[in-house]
């Protein structure tokens, strides 16, 4: 599989480029406005073309470039079927598999940091959006965010795939750029709690301030990136 990692630094938001191979059809995922005419250059450079740009969830901290992406390459822009962006062109469903030239993703349902958020698993990885971080866990505490569903669909869900899957989160501020569930299991400081009621309280005790951009962000994210 042809693997790209993308950094935006100014949200410290990762995207991420596959394809299955060098000339085929590519998929990005979280990707972010600014960064589109970066993107179009590493696909032309890598003889690709986008079929699909996809987010995990709707973003309260960096504006998508979804619709640029569409309106660039005509690629189909998708998000799970919960999501309030009524400018997708499709929406997937838990469990259901978005495929393409060799590359196929499963989505999972992980509502928690979002009530809309998906984890998309391909092989050997998973991306997790905001819900699962590198020792930390997405916020809960805005756009419908419930600590409760967090736990769940990080005990239920994510920590059920295999101990040595690749986690790839939306986000890292400390620099780390990968990490697996067995490595998360055994150190994020957030898993080590006895139980869902242990994880509320942890969670609900954070009083994080909301991010720059949210008011920005989230009605723009509605519309696929589009600022009023
Ligand atoms: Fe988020």
């Amino acid at each position: 599989m042809l693997f790209r990692q993308l950094f935006d630094a100014e949200s410290s938001t990762y995207s991420y480029l596959l394809a299955s191979r060098q000339g085929g059809e590519a998929l990005l995922i979280d990707p972010v406005l600014g960064k589109t005419p970066l993107y179009l250059e590493l696909l032309r450079e890598l003889e690709l073309q986008l079929v699909i740009a996809v987010d995990t969830h709707t973003h309260a901290d960096h504006i998508t470039a979804l619709g640029d992406l569409r309106n660039a390459t005509a690629c189909t822009t998708m998000m799970g079927e919960r999501t309030r962006a009524e400018c997708v062109s499709a929406r997937f469903r838990d469990g259901e598999s978005l495929g393409f030239d060799g590359v196929k993703l499963r989505a999972i349902y992980t509502p928690g940091h979002t009530d809309e958020s998906f984890s998309l698993v391909a092989d050997d990885r998973v991306f997790t959006g905001d819900v699962l971080l590198i020792r930390g866990t997405g916020r809960t505490d805005f756009q419908n965010g419930d600590p409760r569903q967090s736990y769940d669909s990080i005990f239920n869900k994510l920590l059920r795939l295999p101990d040595e899957t690749l986690v790839y989160p939306a986000h890292d501020y400390r620099g780390n750029t990968v990490s697996t569930i067995g490595e998360e299991r055994r150190c994020n400081p957030r898993l080590q709690v006895q139980s869902a009621d242990e994880y509320v309280l942890l969670m609900n005790g954070l009083r994080l301030p909301n991010p720059k951009l949210m008011e920005i962000a989230v009605p723009a994210n509605l519309r696929c990136g589009r600022v009023a």
